[in-house]
């Protein structure tokens, strides 16, 4: 007997079948069920529309990249979609399910797993019970403790410390760590960049080509323009809850993006789908030279002496400098 909690089908087509990071790059899969779909979604803070018909499909093996200021909706879209938000409107769909009335919990024994903003592990567990957490419900799946630790060559050595004397940047890791051993089918990965040093999210960034060749699809939330423009198959703008461009990151230009970022006026052209608005924002940053987005003046990575330390090393080296 079903009830609202379960999932329920709803898309008879099967999932994109074998589609790689590659084959997903070198274009988007014309048909095939997405592995994540949001139809119109909508979501109120109490009277605050902060998300308005939000629609998105990401098919297995893309890194598709949320765009978007301060207060875009971002981090609201990403929730939503792990199910913390409950959307007033509109559903989200996983793998062809409708998952918009099932719990948090689930979604993630599902293969959705999120980490997210600010790293929230717990400062008062080790680096390795923190794994173990994140492994408690895990899918079957190669991502084991030993295999995070084969990834980031640091962490092994130190598995018995607290993560609360960890630098920011050896936090994020162990957040990313424990959501690895979940062995998720999709990694939601809420503003990695968030306080740390350029060199140390550069770093973080490398491991994602180790991620995606293990099957992973990425859906991430990013106020680095330029970072998230390096590693994404596909970028979707937010202003103020509302979609302002998307496409492929050769598609669009720096113009473009800046416009559909500060609601400067009509965004698209090309291959990318401009949504034109009502938006009529300030600023004119450089996209491609490192704004706009990336960190508030001053921001840097912790003390605790990860700055100069290799975040990741390994059986696999990646393409990416790690
Ligand atoms: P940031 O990069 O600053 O986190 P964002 O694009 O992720 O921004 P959200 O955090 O999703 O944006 O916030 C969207 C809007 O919703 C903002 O106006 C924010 O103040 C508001 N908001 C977010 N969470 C809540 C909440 N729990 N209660 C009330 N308002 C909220």
């Amino acid at each position: 007997m079903s009830t609202p909690e379960d999932d329920q089908t709803v898309e008879a087509e099967p999932a994109v079948a074998g589609a790689t990071a590659d084959a997903v790059r070198a274009g988007r899969p014309a048909n095939g069920t997405p592995l994540l779909e949001v139809r119109g979604v909508t979501v109120h803070h109490g009277q605050l529309r902060a998300l308005d018909h939000i629609s998105l499909r990401v098919f297995a093996g893309e890194v598709y990249a949320i765009i978007g200021a301060n207060g875009a909706g971002k981090s609201t879209l990403l929730r939503t979609i792990a199910g913390l938000h409950q959307p007033t409107e509109g559903s989200v769909l996983f793998d062809g399910k409708n998952m918009t009335r099932t719990r948090p919990e689930r979604r993630a024994t599902q293969g959705m797993v999120m980490v997210p903003e600010g790293r929230r592990l717990f400062p008062s567990l080790t680096v390795e019970e923190n794994l173990k957490v994140g492994a408690t419900h895990a899918r079957k799946g190669q991502w084991t403790i030993e295999r995070v630790y084969d990834m980031f060559a640091w962490m092994k050595e130190r598995r018995t410390q607290l993560t609360a004397q960890l630098s920011g940047g050896e936090q994020q890791s162990v957040a990313i760590g424990r959501a690895l051993v979940a062995n998720p089918r999709m990694l939601l990965l809420d503003e990695l960049s968030l306080g740390l040093a350029p060199v140390v999210v550069q770093r973080i960034y490398g491991m994602l080509p180790q991620i995606l060749a293990t099957g992973l699809t990425v859906l991430l939330v990013e106020q680095d323009v330029s970072q998230a423009l390096r590693v994404a198959s596909h970028i979707q703008c937010l202003l103020e809850g509302r979609t302002t461009l998307e496409g492929h990151p050769s598609d669009v230009t720096a113009e473009q993006v800046e416009a559909a970022y500060f609601g400067l006026g009509a965004a698209g052209a090309g291959g990318a789908r401009g949504v034109p608005g009502p938006y009529r924002g300030a600023g004119s940053p450089s996209v491609r030279g490192g704004m706009p987005g990336g960190r508030p003046p001053g921001d840097t990575e912790p003390p605790g002496g990860a700055g100069s330390e290799p975040l990741c090393s390994g059986s696999t080296p990646s393409s990416r400098g790690c």
